[in-house]
């Protein structure tokens, strides 16, 4: 099926969300002039926001260690999970 549409613009949703655009595609891309450049900022958009969810996953890790260290710290006696709490 995309075999024989590959010299075609792949872009879709420009005009609803079953069409695709069908002008001529560039040269080696799947879309034509108009919509490889929509593409294109639409990537590096993806790539900014995956460094988002890598961060937040990486603030995860921080708040489920320190849940740990609060929890052997209340195994050997402290009690600092009610001070916490009353934040
Ligand atoms: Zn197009």
């Amino acid at each position: 099926m995309s075999n024989t549409m590959s010299n075609q613009c792949q872009y879709i949703g420009a005009n609803g969300f079953s069409m695709t655009c069908n002008k001529p595609a560039v040269p080696g891309k799947s879309y034509c002039e108009d919509h490889v450049h929509i593409v294109y900022q639409k990537g590096s958009a993806n790539r900014k926001r995956h460094k988002d969810i890598a961060q937040a996953e990486k603030v995860r890790l921080v708040e489920s260690l320190m849940n740990e260290a609060i929890a052997q710290l209340e195994e050997e006696g402290f009690d600092c999970y009610s001070r916490e709490v009353e934040l």
